[in-house]
C-alpha cells in the first residue's frame, strides 16, 4: 500500500508495521571503492588510427569494434567508421568473395560451415556475413542465428557475423559491403555473404560477390522452391544438397537444372554454370564446390572478366550512395514534412495534381 497520499487512506486504521517501521539502512551492496576501479580500467574507445592497425594487424577485437560502429546510427559512429573504411580500403578487394543464396532449408549454413571449415583447414581464412534486411537480432532472423554453425564459429580462423539489423535493403547491403572491406583488411581471404533465396537480397548480394552460388534440393520444382528465373540467371554454379538422402532423384534434379540452364543466353562471363551434388552431412562434394569456385577465378581473371565485375560493382555503388542522398536530402529538408501533409491534402481534395506537387516539391516547378 502506498503512504504517498495519506488523504486516500484517511478512513484506514493506518497503523501497519510496514509504514510506522522505516527499516534498518543497509550497506551498499557493491563496495564503491572497487566501482571506482573497475569503471577507471575499463578501455576508453578505440581512436580511428588504433582500430585501422588493429584491423590490419588481424586483430578480431578491433575488427568486431570497427564493424559495430558501421552498424551503428550514431552520427558520430558513421563518421568514425567512415573514416576506418577509407583507411582500409588499400588493404582490401584480395579476396575471393563468395555469394550463397537458397530456401530456407537448403542447407546453406550446414553447406557454409562444412566449407568453411574445409577451407580453414587448407590455410583460408573465412568470413562469413550474411544478407537478411527482415533480421532484427533480438527478435530471431532467418539468417541472424549463426550457433548452427557450431564448429566454425570458434574456428580461430573463421569469422562469423550475422546480417546488419533491420533496415532499408540498400542500407543493409551497404553495410554488409562495407563490412566485406574491414574483413579483408583484416586477412580474410575469403568472405561468403550468405542470403535467403526469397526475394530481392540475392540481387543485393550478387552485387557484392564475385561467384554466386545457389543451392538447391533434389526432387523440388521451381515454383516449390520459390527460385525465381533471374536468380538462376544470376548464378555461376548450383549444387543440389543433400545427396546423401537420394542420390538418384539428386541426379534427376542436376539433370533437370542443366537442361535449363541450355536455354539461358550466354553469361556475361563466358562460363559455363556447372551443376553439381553434394552432401554438407557427408562432406562429399564439397570440396569440388571450392575447386570450382577457383577455377571460375582463374577463368575470369583470365578474360577480364573478374576485374571488370568488380569495377561495375564500384560504379553501382556510386550510383547508389548518391540516389540514396538525394532521398535523404530531400525528406530531411526543413519542413518537407509538412509541405508533404500539405499537398497531399491538396492531392486528395483535386486541388492540384501528383505531378505537378511533386514537381513544386522538388522545386521543379518555377513558382515553388
Ligand atoms: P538453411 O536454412 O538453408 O541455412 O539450412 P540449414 O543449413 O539450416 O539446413 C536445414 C536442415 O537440413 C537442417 O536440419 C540440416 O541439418 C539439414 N541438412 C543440411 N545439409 C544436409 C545434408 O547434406 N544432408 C542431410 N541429410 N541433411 C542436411
Amino acid at each position: 500500500m502506498s503512504n504517498e497520499d495519506p488523504k486516500l487512506y484517511s478512513n484506514f486504521d493506518y497503523q501497519s508495521a510496514l509504514n510506522v517501521q522505516k527499516g534498518v539502512q543497509q550497506p551498499d551492496q557493491v563496495n564503491n571503492s572497487i566501482l571506482e576501479k573497475m569503471r577507471a580500467r575499463k578501455k576508453p574507445e578505440p581512436t580511428v588510427e588504433e582500430l585501422v592497425s588493429g584491423i590490419t594487424h588481424g586483430d578480431r577485437t578491433m575488427l568486431s569494434r570497427a564493424i559495430t560502429l558501421v552498424e551503428s546510427s550514431l552520427h558520430t559512429h558513421q563518421r568514425k567508421a567512415q573514416e576506418v573504411i577509407e583507411r582500409c580500403l588499400p588493404y582490401s578487394g584480395k579476396s575471393v568473395r563468395l555469394g550463397i543464396t537458397g530456401v530456407p532449408g537448403a542447407g546453406k549454413s550446414t553447406t557454409i560451415e562444412a566449407l568453411g571449415k574445409y577451407l580453414t583447414q587448407h590455410n583460408h581464412k573465412v568470413a562469413v556475413l550474411a544478407i537478411d534486411p527482415s533480421s532484427e537480432r533480438s527478435k530471431g532472423s532467418i539468417l541472424g542465428d549463426k550457433t548452427r554453425m557450431e564448429e566454425l564459429s570458434v574456428d580461430p580462423n573463421a569469422f562469423i557475423r550475422p546480417s546488419p539489423s533491420a533496415g532499408s535493403l540498400g542500407g543493409v547491403a551497404r553495410k554488409t559491403r562495407e563490412i566485406i572491406v574491414l574483413c579483408e583488411a583484416a586477412g580474410f581471404d575469403v568472405v561468403i555473404v550468405e542470403t535467403v533465396g526469397v526475394g530481392q537480397s540475392e540481387v543485393a548480394a550478387h552485387s557484392m560477390v564475385d561467384f554466386f552460388l545457389l543451392l538447391q534440393l533434389a526432387n523440388q520444382g521451381d515454383e516449390l522452391q520459390g527460385i525465381k528465373r533471374g536468380i538462376m540467371e544470376m548464378a555461376d554454379m548450383i549444387s543440389i544438397n543433400k545427396c546423401d538422402l537420394d542420390r538418384t532423384k539428386a541426379e534427376l534434379s542436376a539433370t533437370q537444372y542443366r537442361n535449363a540452364l541450355h536455354l539461358f543466353p550466354m553469361p556475361d562471363s563466358g562460363w559455363t554454370v556447372k551443376v553439381t551434388l553434394h552432401s554438407a552431412y557427408t562432406l562429399e562434394g564439397v570440396s569440388d564446390l571450392w575447386t570450382n569456385v577457383m577455377e571460375y577465378v582463374t577463368f575470369t581473371k583470365a578474360n577480364g572478366y573478374f576485374y571488370q565485375k568488380r569495377q561495375q560493382q564500384n560504379l553501382r555503388i556510386l550510383k547508389e550512395t548518391i540516389e540514396n542522398g538525394l532521398r535523404d536530402r530531400f525528406y530531411n529538408a526543413p519542413g518537407m514534412e509538412e509541405r508533404m501533409e500539405q499537398v497531399s491534402q491538396d492531392i486528395l481534395n483535386n486541388k492540384i495534381s501528383a505531378y505537378q506537387a511533386a514537381d513544386m516539391l522538388l522545386g521543379l516547378d518555377s513558382q515553388a
